[in-house]
Parts: structure tokens; C-alpha cells; sequence
């Protein structure tokens, strides 16, 4: 990307103007949430100005609206993620919720004691524990695909773990705390040949790859607003319209009933089986907002930049004294996880903050990755739209100054 078109995309985001502790704020947090453009934040301001009503329920011109821009968000991510329907996207509160929601529905319908669910080792701990309270109560059993020292599956051990008694595969598509993306489309062949249908966490894919879930034939995809410079609270389950179909509801309230007595109940159809009481509208509407504003941007030149970057901090920072990445898998999103021998990743945190740079340090809700790499904790950068080089520099001259500090 050219610097007069980065310059004019960082003006998008108002925040990135923001001095922190007097210094220009340098964000390389973007794995745990992304800032937020004007257009994101003025559709928020905008639905409360203009359009505030509960949506489905009243028949008066702002209901309608709030429902009719709601349902076009709906779309919006149909598109966004090529679903063949619109129902087959639900509208849930983040990844997190929409795995426990696959975990508890799906759950409840199709796992008995004796099952069998497969995740891998480098699971988010939201692909991790909504399995095992599913195990606990189903007697069922957790299988983890392992792990190589790359930071990479080791996938000659797939097949070997299925039996007729796998119900489901549920996969991060790009770790969030290795940056490793799993060939996602190749395991998915591999479970539905045991016949066994997959979920995908697609938390950190979604904002680095194309994502198509007819292409990649999932039964699930999980992925949440935030990650991509959407609003909090907002994400999206994608469900084959089948499994969504046959699954029951997870959460009974207002909106996802179509008849209700004490003697018995009946469910809404899909979406708003899933969608009960009062959603996040702004958020859901906000959330299209930003894939207009996705669709609005060259994002093979975005894309190609952020890989810039990542190859730029991965040159920059391995001169620095003590410096060891973790996770060194061959495709990668941009992000780089590392550690600063004999500097704790909390202490690299707070001095890099000094100097206005926000990076993350700790296990990043993913503990048994840092077992298996015997650290505590590691610090993570990683990228979005609008890093820059300069910042990379400013990075490393702060990463240099910890290294001193602590006498390496
Ligand atoms: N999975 C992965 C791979 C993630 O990176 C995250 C967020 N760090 C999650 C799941 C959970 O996402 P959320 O907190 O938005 O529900």
C-alpha cells in the first residue's frame, strides 16, 4: 500500500489520533480487538438518533426500519462469508457464544455418553472449555490433534483419531496466539469422510483471509464483529441450514417462539430459533456497516500490506538480543508471538506502554499452547489495516531499551 493510501486509511479511525502517555498511540493489539472506523461508530450513534425501536415486534414505521436494517446486516454477512442463505447466519453476542451455542444445542441433540469430539492443541480456550462442560455432562471424551514444535498440527495423526463414535471436529481456522493457519479446507475433507462435520473458529481468519463457507463446505463458522474493526457484542454462528434446522433452541425467551402455553411450546424458525429477546440491534446493523466499509477498501493491497508488515517485524525484531519467536509455522496470519529471554512478557508490556505501544503479553486464552512451548506467557504483536513501518521502528527502538534495561 502506498503511503498517501495508508495515511488517508488511517484517518478512517478516529482513536488512532489518541496520544498515550504523550506519545503517539502505536496499536498492535489487533488479535484481541481491532479499532473502529468513523462509519462503524456513527452507525451506532446513528441507529439511537434515528431508528431506535425493538425489532419483529411492532408494526409502526421504526420497528420496521430497525427490523429492515437489521435483516439487511443479516444479508450483508450472508455475503460477506458467501452462506448460501441468510437464515443460515445467526446473529450471537461473539465467537465464544456462538461455540457454546454448537456445543449445547448440537450438543444436547446428537452426543451421548461414550462420544467422541476432536479439537486440536492450539485451541482458544472458547474452543476448548464449552467441549469439555459438554464432555462433563454427556460423559462423553475430548481428542486433541497434536501439535509439532513448528507451531503446525501434526496432521498424519487426523484420521487415526476418528471412530464411529466422533460426533464432531471443532477447529481453529489461524491460532490467535501462534498465528499458524491450519489447512482448514483439507481437515474439513478429511472429517467429512468419516462423516463427521466441522466447526470452524474463524475468530482470527476472519480478519486476515477470504472467508467462503460454501468453498470450505464447514457446517459451522464461528466469528465475532470485534476482530474486524466491527463493534463489541456482535458476531455471527454460520450453520448449514440443515444442522441449524434440526438442532433445538439453546436459549428460550421472547422472539425465537412462535406458540407458547404452559402445556407446550413451539420454536420459531431458523434464524430467530437461535436470536432470543432483545439482540444487539445497533450492533448487528453497525456490524454491517463495517463490511460496507470492508467492501469499500482494496483488500488484496490491505492484505498484501499486513504481510509486509509482518515480514518487516519479523526481520526488525530478530536483532534484537535474546529474541525467539514461537510459532514459526510456514503460513502464518500477521502476528508474531515471542519472548525476550530472561524478561518476563509483562514487563516487556509495560515499558513498550511507556512509549505509547499497546502489545499484549500473557497466554492469550490459550494455556495448553504455553505448556507445550514450556513458557508462562509470551508478547504478541499483531497487525491491522493501519500499522505502519514507522511504527515497527518505534517497536523495536522500545524492544531495545527493555533488552538494556534488563542487561542482555
Ligand atoms: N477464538 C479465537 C481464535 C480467538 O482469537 C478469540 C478471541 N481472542 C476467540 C475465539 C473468542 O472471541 P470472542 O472473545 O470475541 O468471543
Amino acid at each position: 500500500m502506498r503511503f498517501l493510501e495508508l495515511e488517508k486509511l488511517r484517518q478512517c479511525f478516529p482513536i488512532l489520533d489518541k496520544k498515550v502517555h504523550g506519545m503517539p498511540l502505536i496499536y498492535l493489539d489487533n488479535a484481541a480487538t481491532t479499532q473502529k472506523p468513523a462509519v462503524v461508530i456513527d452507525a451506532i450513534t446513528d441507529y439511537y438518533q434515528n431508528i431506535n425501536a425493538n425489532i419483529h415486534r411492532g408494526a409502526y414505521f421504526l420497528s420496521e426500519e430497525a427490523s429492515r436494517y437489521y435483516e439487511e446486516a443479516r444479508t450483508k454477512v450472508q455475503h460477506f462469508i458467501n452462506a448460501k442463505l441468510a437464515k443460515e447466519c445467526i446473529f450471537v453476542q461473539g465467537t465464544t457464544k456462538a461455540i457454546n451455542l454448537v456445543a449445547n444445542s448440537y450438543g444436547e441433540k446428537y452426543i451421548t455418553a461414550g462420544d467422541e469430539i476432536i479439537i486440536s492443541a492450539m485451541e482458544h480456550h472458547a474452543n476448548i472449555v464449552p467441549w469439555q462442560l459438554l464432555c462433563e455432562r454427556k460423559k462423553a471424551t475430548l481428542k486433541i490433534i497434536p501439535m509439532l514444535p513448528t507451531g503446525e498440527l501434526d496432521l498424519t495423526k487426523l484420521e487415526a483419531l476418528f471412530t464411529p463414535k466422533t460426533k464432531i471436529l471443532s477447529i481453529v481456522y489461524a491460532s490467535n496466539s501462534l498465528g499458524t493457519i491450519n489447512p482448514i479446507k483439507e481437515i474439513i475433507k478429511t472429517a467429512h469422510s468419516f462423516g463427521v462435520p466441522v466447526l470452524v473458529d474463524g475468530a482470527q481468519a476472519i480478519a486476515h483471509l477470504p472467508i467462503d463457507v460454501q468453498d470450505l463446505d464447514c457446517d459451522f463458522f464461528a466469528f465475532s464483529g470485534h476482530k474486524i474493526y466491527g463493534p463489541m457484542g456482535i458476531g455471527v454462528l454460520y450453520g448449514k441450514e440443515k444442522w441449524l434446522t434440526e438442532m433445538p433452541p439453546y436459549e428460550g425467551g421472547g422472539d425465537m417462539i412462535l406458540q407458547v402455553s404452559f402445556e407446550k411450546t413451539t420454536y420459531n424458525q431458523i434464524p430467530i430459533k437461535f436470536e432470543p429477546g432483545t439482540m444487539p440491534i445497533p450492533e448487528a446493523i453497525a456490524l454491517g456497516a463495517t463490511i460496507d466499509f470492508l467492501n469499500s477498501l482494496d483488500i488484496p493491497a490491505i492484505r498484501s500490506h499486513e504481510e509486509n508488515l509482518y515480514n518487516y517485524a519479523t526481520e526488525k525484531l530478530a536483532t534484537i538480543p535474546g529474541f525467539k519467536i514461537i510459532g514459526t509455522a510456514a503460513h502464518k496470519i500477521s502476528l508474531l508471538s515471542f519472548v525476550l529471554d530472561g524478561v518476563h512478557p509483562h514487563d516487556i508490556s509495560t515499558i513498550v506502554d511507556g512509549a505509547g505501544i499497546a502489545v499484549r503479553a500473557g497466554h492469550h486464552c490459550t494455556m495448553p499452547v504455553m505448556e507445550y512451548f514450556k513458557v508462562p506467557a509470551t508478547t504478541r504483536v499483531s497487525f491491522g489495516m493501519y500499522n505502519t513501518f514507522a511504527e515497527i521502528d518505534a517497536l523495536t527502538q522500545a524492544l531495545l531499551k527493555v533488552s538494556k534495561v534488563f542487561k542482555r
